[in-house]
């Protein structure tokens, strides 16, 4: 004859076998992994964006001190301009030198011009680079989000199955003694999760081991309301 009580443990440990592979399935979501993959290559594409962007300021700040540099330069020589034809200078050798000033003036322009169109040059691969990273920033960012998105609702839909795990436990175990329950719990962390199983053909259905004829005899032998425990492996036998 089944003990309901002993029949009850087997429904809560059914029960607890779902709430197991629920749980393995929350943690262990293909989503999140995922999401952590694409955080990973967000963080990566932020550290390259952060070396092309130091790259693009130090050529802009170059850049920069070449114009003024110029621009000093332009001024300078309108200076020198307007004394060379101002018709205030009359000596024929300060003409002279002066136009000579000119003339360097206008030289060292020129080299400084070409040395900023190269700058300039260099400046377009580094800001193309830094406009393809930001693009593939933007769609990381997206796909981080969707996925985000798609982790929180699995995680509802198994947390949602895993109340109504918790809520027909709660009904199962509620005529079983607390004593039987913790016992049923200690021998479930220390057995893979099974701490109660049917004696089935005089085989436990926790070990899968076949109970040695004395033993057998025994646990048929037990008067009811027993709870009697294989041997080999200490679980809960129900007869
Ligand atoms: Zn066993």
């Amino acid at each position: 004859m089944p003990d309901p009580l002993l029949e009850a443990l087997l429904e809560v440990q059914a029960h607890d076998l779902v709430v197991d592979q629920l749980r393995h399935r929350r943690e262990s979501l293909a989503e999140r992994r995922s999401l952590r993959e694409v955080t990973d290559e967000i963080r990566r594409a932020d550290q390259q964006l952060a070396a092309v962007g130091a790259r693009a300021h130090e050529l802009e700040r170059a850049q920069r001190r070449l114009e003024d540099e110029v621009t000093t330069l332009g001024a300078k020589r309108s200076d020198s301009e307007r004394r060379l034809y101002g018709g205030g200078v009359q000596a024929p050798r300060e003409l002279q030198a002066l136009s000579q000033e000119v003339e360097a003036l206008a030289r060292r322009t020129r080299a400084l011009e070409d040395e900023l169109l190269e700058l300039m040059e260099a400046a377009e691969p580094v800001a193309a680079e830094a406009a393809a990273l930001e693009a593939r920033r933007s769609e990381l960012d997206a796909e981080a989000v969707r996925l985000a998105v798609v982790v929180s609702e699995r995680e509802a839909e198994i947390d949602g199955l895993l109340a109504a795990e918790a809520a027909a436990r709660a009904e199962a175990s509620a005529g079983i003694s607390s004593e039987l329950l913790a016992t049923y719990e200690q021998l479930r962390r220390r057995l893979d999760g099974v701490g109660v199983a049917r004696l089935e053909g005089g085989r436990c259905t926790g070990c899968h081991l076949a109970l040695p004829a004395v033993e057998l005899d025994a646990v048929r032998r037990a008067p009811p309301g027993t709870i009697v425990r294989h041997e080999e492996c200490g679980r809960i036998l129900v007869r």
